[in-house]
């Protein structure tokens, strides 16, 4: 069974901003990446779905929450990223 523990941040700073490692596909090389020897891996979509929903509640009150997809090129996966 899952579990999200909603009160692992402080309510005193609201969250305006989470970086998701999204995924480490890519359609470049560039040279000096570091994502190629991690090999393919994806974010599941529980923990992606977890992630937004204790962002969303981290950031409280605050009127603009940024969610930055990293790592390798998001929009390889983009049915995932439109769910
Ligand atoms: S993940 Fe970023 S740095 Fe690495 S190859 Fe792709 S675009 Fe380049």
């Amino acid at each position: 069974m899952r579990t999200l523990n909603l009160s692992a941040y402080s309510e005193t700073t609201p969250l305006a901003e989470v970086d998701l490692d999204f995924t480490t596909a890519c359609n470049l090389r560039c040279a000096y990446c570091y994502k190629w020897d991690k090999g393919e891996w994806h974010l599941s979509r529980e923990v992606a779905f977890d992630a937004v929903v204790w962002a969303l509640h981290a950031a409280s009150e605050n009127k603009t929450l940024t969610i930055a997809l990293m790592e390798g090129e998001p929009l390889l996966n983009f049915s995932f990223l439109k769910e």
